[in-house]
């Protein structure tokens, strides 16, 4: 099974939470689609219920014979680093606009962090069924934009599909017959690269990855998302905690490793250089921090954080 790790960058309302929702309706989930299919409806029944999005940090999909991790990122600009953070675990990003807005100024921020880290962009124009959709002019709209934030000729040749999130079709031209979400899927495979863990052979290396993410679980304590950078990942070793300088925070047993399976976090025993994986048992290791096997000496290169002038409309 290979393996896409990307990130989904939309303006609030642009079709993100119907977009996954179909995504998951339309694709293998790893163990039992019917009732991750339900789930996902559940959620977004629940979604529209509370009218927030309640989309899981992270979530995937399988096409094929490839699992695609799925990262959701703030729709705005933050200030503690969240964005670059994210966008440090994918190899890719999937743009999202609404065919009769048009990219809106507040994911300029995300977009323009996603196009600093040499992320190349796919473009969904969605909505594309709105009768006051105007599709031709969302995608100049896009180019200008990337042309805006210096983007450089690989982003700027971006490929773009025009879909429908809530009728569930994408087609590469709108003369195409719309049928499924299959060019979005193919797309997605054929053009973000395989992880860069993967690409680089890391496999053999010792357990090392950065944190990216942390939450606390009433249960399980304290859980840090990143993508492992090298080796593999094992439930019930020890690892060490290391801040940016390379100083010891703590050294811990992992009581828990989760892959992101559909809408579920799964339980496994070992997860491999780049997927991206929840870790549970460390109790002081933060965002920013590498988790390594004891014998890694160096912590990962990581992010600065950004300060918050930087943000933008
Ligand atoms: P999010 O905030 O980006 O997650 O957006 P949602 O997926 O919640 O969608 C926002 C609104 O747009 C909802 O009322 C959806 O029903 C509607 N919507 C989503 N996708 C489409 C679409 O492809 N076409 C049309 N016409 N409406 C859509």
């Amino acid at each position: 099974m290979t393996l896409r790790n990307i990130a989904i960058i939309a303006h609030v309302d642009h079709g993100k939470t119907t977009l996954v929702d179909q995504m998951f309706r339309q694709s293998g989930a790893v163990r039992d689609n019917q009732r991750v299919a339900e789930r996902a409806m559940d959620s977004n029944a629940l979604e529209r219920e509370r009218g927030i999005t309640i989309l899981a940090k992270c979530t995937s999909v399988v096409w094929k014979d490839t699992r695609i991790n799925i990262v959701d990122t703030p729709g705005h600009a933050d200030f503690g680093g969240e964005v670059e953070r994210i966008l440090s675990m994918v190899d890719g990003v999937v743009l999202l606009v609404d065919a009769a807005e048009g990219p809106m100024p507040q994911t300029k921020f995300v977009t323009q962090k996603a196009l600093a880290l040499g992320l190349r962009p796919i473009v969904v124009v969605n909505k594309v069924d709105k009768p006051d959709g105007r599709p031709d002019g969302a995608h100049e709209e896009v180019f200008d934009l990337f042309a805006a934030l210096d983007a450089n000729d690989e982003q700027l040749d971006f490929p773009t599909l025009y879909a429908s999130g809530r009728d569930g079709w994408a087609v590469e031209s709108l003369e195409d017959e719309r049928k499924d979400l299959s060019p979005l899927f193919d797309l997605i495979v054929r053009h973000i690269p395989t992880p860069a863990p993967v690409r680089d052979n890391t496999a053999d290396k010792p357990f090392a990855m950065l944190a990216s993410l942390m939450e606390r679980d009433q249960f399980l304590g304290r859980i840090l998302t990143g993508r492992i950078e090298q080796g593999t990942v094992r439930a019930g070793t020890t690892v060490k905690a290391m801040n940016r300088d390379g100083k010891l925070v703590e050294q811990g047993r992992i009581s828990k490793v989760f892959s992101f399976q559909g809408l579920e976090r799964v339980a496994v025993t070992e997860a491999h250089a780049g997927d991206i994986v929840a870790i549970a048992g460390l109790e002081t290791a933060t965002v920013s921090d590498t988790l390594a096997d004891p014998t890694v000496e160096d912590a990962l290169p990581s992010l600065p954080i950004d300060p918050p002038t930087l943000a933008m409309t």
